[in-house]
């Protein structure tokens, strides 16, 4: 599912494609795409209004339009996004298209179906969507962004410290860290040395230093690299490149770049989780605990990744070739 680096991507490239384009109609061919309107009252709430900014929070493409609306995008498993002229065929993927006055559309194409688009109001005072039933506002649980600047080694020590549980599903959390996922959670851990069921009471103030540090170095050069695709994820202008630079996601039974040890795999909060057991080490307090979990550990299914990553690569180029159909 992309993360922070891959919606971040999304924002980058979608920003000079439809800044300043005005919305005329949409039209929706799956009803469950949207979250906040039906279809009619969707299309009629965003035609006539301008596109005034395309950013990102946490894990949700954010679109500024003209009179105070946002339009949010979270593409979940297998959201694409492409902008092309109205005259390109559709795939039936497709699940929602914004026509433009200038002749383009922008498409959202989604195979699995689970992502959503929302349409809020912005609360005057705070410039903040509202939810439809403008009560708190729609990013109002999430936590900081760990790129800015303000997120200090401190902010992240305060929020550590209010926080029980382990390592994993600490990260995964929106309301504790903004955008990290799957992927980044279990590179970040790695390059930090810290075991994913590690209780987060145990860190001392070194490991936190690491933890923060691995967070923000690993994130900031995944935006760089344009993101990771593996499964469906792509951008308008194309795939990411950090698939190649991760050093334990999906690399089960694989070498440890750091020790050579195999990489293992273990179902956390059912996420598949991997990591090095040599160089991510257990505490004797957490070993009980986790002990359960660590007995499910898998070996090498290296075959098999190797044919989901092969089958997924064949998907966005299939994606791709239809965008550009025409
Ligand atoms: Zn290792």
């Amino acid at each position: 599912m992309p993360e922070l680096p891959e919606v971040e991507t999304v924002a980058r490239d979608l920003r000079p494609l439809v800044l300043g384009a005005t919305i005329v109609r949409s039209r929706c061919s799956w009803a469950r795409t949207l979250r906040t309107h039906d279809p009619a009252r969707f299309a009629e709430a965003v035609a006539g209004h301008a596109i005034e900014a395309v950013g990102r929070r946490a894990k949700l493409l954010v679109i500024r339009l003209s009179g105070g609306l946002v339009l949010t995008i979270h593409l979940k498993m297998t959201g694409q996004l492409f902008v092309v002229p109205a005259a390109v065929p559709e795939d039936p993927y497709v699940r929602l298209v914004l026509e433009l006055a200038d002749g383009r559309e922008i498409r959202f194409r989604d195979i699995r179906k689970f992502g959503k688009v929302g349409l809020y109001e912005v609360d005057d005072a705070s410039g903040e969507p509202l939810t439809e039933r403008g009560g708190a506002a729609v990013f109002g649980d999430l936590g900081p962004e760990p790129l800015d600047e303000a997120f200090t080694v401190r902010a992240f020590r305060r929020r550590v410290r209010a926080r029980r549980g382990r390592l994993k599903p600490l990260l995964l959390d929106q309301s504790f860290l903004a955008g990290v996922g799957n992927i980044y959670a279990d590179e970040a851990l790695w390059a930090a040395r810290l075991h994913p069921l590690r209780s987060a009471v145990t860190l001392r103030r070194d490991d936190e230093r690491r933890l923060y540090e691995a967070i923000r170095a690993i994130l900031a050069e995944a935006v760089e690299r344009r993101g990771s695709s593996i499964d469906d994820y792509t951008a308008p202008d194309g795939d990411g490149a950090m698939q190649e630079r991760l050093q334990v996601y999906q690399r089960t039974g694989e070498a440890c770049p750091r020790c050579g040890r195999p990489i293992r795999r273990i179902v956390v909060g059912a996420r598949s989780t991997h990591f090095c057991s040599w160089c991510q080490r257990l505490r004797a307090a957490d070993r009980k605990a986790a002990a359960a979990i660590l007995r499910g550990a898998g070996g090498g299914t290296g075959s098999r990744t190797e044919q989901t990553r092969r089958a997924a690569e064949t998907r966005r180029a299939a994606a791709r070739a239809a965008m550009s159909a025409g």
